[in-house]
């Protein structure tokens, strides 16, 4: 695959402020358009903090980071804000989803905030509609509360979330960590038959590397970091 990067990170270099004891350090890390990555590492190994700073929900002290070719740190906070929402399908760890709100509200919530992943569904309802038949779920669950749903239902609703408007790259942060095997590997199914449908570019982080075979490329979080030595 040759296609062009959706995702570039070059000598980024990134410190929780006030905490002295980490720093993550990624001299080059890229992701092409279409391609499916898993990044392995151990827990406290940078995973979710490298998963923010491509959100933009942090930004690196300095190094630069692309996605879509465009530099988040040229970007106001609420530019960061912005481009994620039209561009990034995001799957947190615990789904972070609106108990009170329906499956339908959650799932249409990105677009909210997102006029052109918006434009690009012709009917947002419809597409919410085909995205839950397509993970598995039955069609009447829309209008249930999400909160109401057992853990592997409410991580398809997740998926469906982020895959909403077709985004250019999903990130997903140790998304099947609390499902046992079976579901696991079916959730990976349906989440990359729809990626794939769409072209969409999936960056999956986990410390669990029974999942590689899903995988296009699998790469080692200590391949991609630099390590210093950190004065404490
Ligand atoms: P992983 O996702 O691989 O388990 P993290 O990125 O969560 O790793 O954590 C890497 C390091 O950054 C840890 O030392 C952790 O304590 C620290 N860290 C993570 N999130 C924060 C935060 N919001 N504020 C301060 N330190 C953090
Ligand atoms: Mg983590």
């Amino acid at each position: 695959m040759n296609s062009a990067p959706i995702l570039e990170l070059h000598d980024v270099h990134y410190r929780w402020p006030g905490r002295a004891s980490f720093a993550l350090n990624v001299p080059d890390f890229a992701v092409r358009a279409g391609e499916t990555v898993l990044l392995l590492g151990e827990s406290g190994s940078g995973k979710s903090t490298l998963l923010s700073l491509i959100c933009g929900t942090v930004t690196a002290q300095s190094g630069v980071v692309l996605v879509q070719g465009e530099n988040l740190a040229k970007l106001t906070a609420a530019g960061r804000d912005r481009f994620r929402a039209e561009h990034i399908g995001v799957i947190f760890q615990q789904f972070n989803l609106l108990p009170f709100g329906s499956v339908l509200d959650n799932i249409l919530l990105p677009l909210r905030f997102a006029p052109e992943r918006r434009a690009r569904v012709a009917d947002p309802k419809t597409q919410a509609e085909q995205l839950i038949r397509s993970l598995g779920l039955p069609a009447e669950l829309v209008q249930a509360r999400a909160g109401k749903l057992s853990v592997g239902q409410q991580q398809r609703v997740a998926a469906a979330r982020a895959l909403i408007g077709n985004p250019s790259l999903i990130i997903a942060d140790e998304p099947t960590s609390a499902l046992d095997a079976a579901t696991q590997a079916t959730f990976l199914e349906l989440l990359f038959a729809q990626s794939r449908a769409n072209g969409t570019s999936l960056l999956m982080v986990s410390h669990d590397a029974r999942l590689a075979d899903h995988f296009d490329r699998v790469v080692e979080m200590s391949q991609i970091v630099r390590m210093q030595e950190v004065v404490t």
